[in-house]
């Protein structure tokens, strides 16, 4: 019997396919905005600069300042930007810090969004906003931080290093991991999530070997918009706990994180959700836990914390922060259970 469920879906128009970025004058005219800030990182400024040739006019400028984890002096900065340029809406081009930087400025002044997203994050489908300021990390779910449209172009991706597509994919694929065993999942969010996993599954195979593949490119964004779309809907619990842990106390790079926490967090699960994850467990032909830490080398990906820097006299700290504020997940959350699994996460050791 299926079971009873609740599912506000979140409102968004997206665009999907090679040359669909050419798109973003039309859309402008949709949304009726006439002057758009084009929003980047520093690295992907030439990308900007030249989206903002090609839509002339309705470009009111460039802003290539976004910074990781959306630092609030960063968006004081851009809305500043935004004044001066007598702009009325933003168009961010680039992966979650960029989309980051635009959600920041919309949840502010209300102004309509277009991203044109080039990795797998799934940002530029939820309404969530994580900032800091003074070294804390804090998250807001809004309606007016969802973009209003989403441009998925695979020829944008060609040039996402292979490393950060893998660890980028394997981001999105701990979307859907958590998703499907979600408190407040239902059966369209739990069928986004493993058609998610699959096609990132298979594309990120192809991807290692040519990176400039468009199909698999196209697969892959695909993957990440469905996991992304379970991200935005559904909440997360212990995977994304201490990734956010991690990120915003230690300041681990966030995609990296992701990929080497993951394995790990689902194997602490794979008991009290096994029936729920038993469709992705399947994908990967293992437990899922040993499934995905097997994906997650065939394909080159970081597997060990220590890697990224964090001190094995940081873990005491890490579990205390993880389990501090009770939250949702299948399993009990339990301090010294969460320490074993940082241990082997930070050693790099396949889950049991
Ligand atoms: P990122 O946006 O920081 O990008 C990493 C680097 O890759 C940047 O220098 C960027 O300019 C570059 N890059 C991006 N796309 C490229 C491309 N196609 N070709 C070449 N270079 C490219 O990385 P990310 O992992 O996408 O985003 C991480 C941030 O997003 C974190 O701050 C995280 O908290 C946030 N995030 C938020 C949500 C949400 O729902 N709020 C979801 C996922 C991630």
């Amino acid at each position: 019997m299926t079971a009873s469920f609740t599912y506000e879906i979140n409102p968004g128009r997206v665009l999907f396919g090679p040359g669909t970025a050419e798109a973003v004058a039309g859309e402008l005219g949709r949304l009726g905005a006439e002057r758009a800030l084009i929003l980047s990182t520093p690295s992907q400024r030439a990308d900007a600069q030249k989206l903002a040739e090609r839509i002339g006019p309705l470009a009111a400028g460039v802003f290539s300042e976004a910074a990781m984890h959306t630092p609030v002096a960063v968006t004081l900065k851009a809305l500043a930007a935004f004044e001066a340029a007598g702009a009325d809406c933003v168009v961010a081009l680039g992966g979650g810090s960029t989309i980051g930087l635009g959600k920041a400025i919309a949840w502010r002044n209300d102004a309509p969004q277009i991203v044109v997203a080039t990795t797998y994050a799934g940002s530029e489908v939820t309404p969530i906003l994580g900032q800091t300021e003074d070294g804390i990390k804090t998250t807001i779910r809004d309606a007016k931080i969802l973009p209003e449209v989403v441009i998925y172009d695979p020829a944008l991706t060609l040039g996402l290093p292979v490393a950060m597509s893998v660890t980028s994919g394997l981001n999105a694929i701990a979307h859907a991991v958590e998703g499907v065993y979600a408190k407040d999942r239902n059966p369209v969010t739990s069928l986004m999530a493993v058609e998610g996993v699959r096609a990132l599954r298979d594309a990120l195979r192809v991807i290692v070997v040519r990176p400039d593949d468009l199909a698999a490119r196209s697969d892959a964004l695909y993957g990440s918009w469905l996991c992304g779309s379970v991200l935005g809907t559904v909440g997360m619990s212990l995977h994304h706990k201490l990734c956010h842990t991690l990120g915003g106390s230690f300041d681990l790079p966030h995609a990296e994180t992701h990929a080497i926490v993951l394995p790990h967090s689902a194997a602490y699960n794979a008991q009290a959700a096994a029936q729920e994850l038993r469709p992705l467990a399947d994908l990967f032909g293992d437990s899922i836990g040993g499934g995905l830490y097997d994906f997650a080398r065939s394909l080159g990906a970081p597997l060990a914390l220590k890697d990224l820097g964090l001190k094995e006299s940081q873990l005491d700290a890490a579990a205390d922060l993880a389990v501090k504020n009770p939250y949702w997940n299948p399993r009990p959350v339990e301090r010294e259970a969460v320490r074993a699994l940082l241990q082997r996460a930070w050693e790099g050791a396949r889950p049991e």
